[in-house]
């Protein structure tokens, strides 16, 4: 019934398509790792993702270096995260500089600097090469479709998450809109992996609705990228002043905007960013896509133009996906603030690592909601903490960590608030994650073990 600006829907019967021990909505890094490790472990498994592919902003949103793995020289995050990186290196779809050069000597980090696998928080010149990966995003979607079938997930693509089914504060289920109408999913446990939390929120867990930089990210072939290194190494200043001018042209970019990709001749651009969008707002998103692509075209003439190596370069592709880093964030038992991050405090439960901080299996458990875990980039932080610990990989960790609590939990049949945390950690070290429960060899951390 339609009365005023407000239109009552009629609701009827939904179809139950679905019904599973560990249910995770959103395909992207978090809730590949998160199927894959709670199939694994024992649990029968439902993947949802609205798209017609895996990956989340890995893939569609053609982000394409995997960072935050490392520790100075210590591997920081393994598991289903390493796999992955293992299995697009045999298709010759993934590139991650050799232990040997991880280091800063100016000639390493020339050679790969633009690739951007370097450490770019360090604040040494030059910043030090790292142990991070350069990756094809349809090798991402490709590799994250075989490790979902190989574990025997049931995989359901083309489902758009439209709310929670919750009963005296326990979630049961979820209801997808898809093309044969709406359809019911039920699951023992509820993992939200959408990184909007739209799971959590429709079910009324707390949450802080935050906002970031986003970016219509895009992609450039026929760069000849011998030619343009050469310049902007052999002719530094006038490299330098063209590359202010494109860095004008856009209106925001990191210092390296274009880098190479394990393509010939096809860069990726993460750029142009852009400050004052919600990534919840149909206008917002609807705008921020449209000048991003008017960017975009004006950089090309001009680079085509001026920047030598681009000359002949076109747009492959902008990516299908918006970049949006943050929009909700999750206000769950325990909330990380930037001081954890920054003084990589350590918890008793910790049960997922990034580059040198940690995450508590408290900040993936929402409060007052049972049956329910969040994984990935909505994760309970503070919104300035989230901002520097929401890379890919501690996101897969997450995802890994939250998937094998959830198996635990159905194989004890304990609720998902009481599961055994210890147990979680162990299962995780013995299916060659980091679970982080171990202090770091080469850190220095503030730890909460005792409380
Ligand atoms: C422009 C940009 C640059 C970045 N650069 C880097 C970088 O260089 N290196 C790095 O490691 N990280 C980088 N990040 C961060 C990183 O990409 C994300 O934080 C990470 O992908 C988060 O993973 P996730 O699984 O939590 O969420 P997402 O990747 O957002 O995946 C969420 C998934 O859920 C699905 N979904 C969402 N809502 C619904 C719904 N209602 N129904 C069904 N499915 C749904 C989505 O389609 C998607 O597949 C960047 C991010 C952006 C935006």
């Amino acid at each position: 019934m339609l009365k005023k600006d407000i239109y009552e829907e009629p609701t009827g019967p939904v179809p139950v398509v679905v019904s599973t021990d560990v249910l995770v909505i959103g395909g992207g890094p978090s809730g590949i790792a998160a199927a894959v490790a709670a199939a694994r472990n024992g649990a029968s498994v439902t993947l949802v993702e609205r798209y017609a592919h895996l990956g989340g902003l890995a893939a569609g949103g053609m982000v394409l270096v995997l960072d935050d793995m490392n520790n100075g020289t210590e591997i920081s995050v393994r598991g289903i995260c390493a796999e992955m990186i293992k299995r697009m290196t045999e298709y010759g779809l993934c590139v991650t500089p050799p232990a040997e050069e991880w280091s800063s000597d100016q000639a390493v980090f020339e050679k790969w600097a633009r690739w951007g696998l370097y450490d770019f928080h360090s604040h040494s010149k030059p910043q030090p090469i790292c142990y991070a990966s350069a990756f094809d995003p349809d090798a991402f979607k490709r590799v994250a479709t075989e490790m979902v079938n190989e574990a025997g997930v049931n995989l359901r693509l083309h489902s758009w998450f439209s709310k929670s089914i919750v009963e005296n504060n326990v979630v049961r289920g979820v209801v997808c809109e898809t093309k044969a109408g709406r359809q019911a999913l039920l699951g023992k446990i509820v993992i939200d992996a959408t990184g909007d939390l739209d799971v959590a929120a429709s079910a009324g867990a707390d949450f802080a609705h935050g906002k970031f930089i986003v970016t219509t990210v895009f992609r450039l072939g026929g760069v000849d990228v011998e030619r343009a290194e050469k310049f902007e190494y052999g002719n530094p200043e006038e490299f330098a002043a063209l590359d202010r001018e494109a860095k004008r042209i856009m209106g925001g970019s990191w210092e390296r905007w274009w880098l190479k990709t394990p393509l010939p001749g096809i860069v990726w651009c993460n750029c142009p960013h852009m400050s004052g969008y919600d990534g919840l707002s149909v206008e917002d998103l609807t705008s921020a896509d449209a000048k991003g692509r008017q960017k975009i075209a004006e950089l090309v003439a001009f680079i085509r133009d001026k920047m030598p190596g681009f000359e002949e370069a076109f747009v492959v592709d902008v990516a299908p996906q918006l970049g949006v880093r943050q929009t909700r964030v999750l206000e769950g038992e325990y909330v990380v603030t930037k001081e954890d991050v920054i003084g990589r405090r350590h918890y008793a439960d910790t049960v997922a690592r990034g580059r040198d901080y940690y995450y508590p299996y408290r900040a993936l458990l929402p409060k007052k909601i049972d049956q329910l875990l969040v994984a990935g980039r909505h994760y309970s932080a503070t919104p300035s903490a989230q901002r520097i610990s929401r890379e890919i990989p501690p996101c897969m960790a997450m995802g890994e960590a939250a998937g094998t609590a959830a198996a635990v939990a159905i194989l004890a049949s304990a609720s998902i608030r009481d599961v055994d945390v210890v147990e979680v950690q162990r299962r995780l070290r013995s299916q060659g994650a980091d679970p982080g429960d171990l202090p770091a060899a080469n850190a220095t951390f503030q730890s909460d073990a005792a409380e």
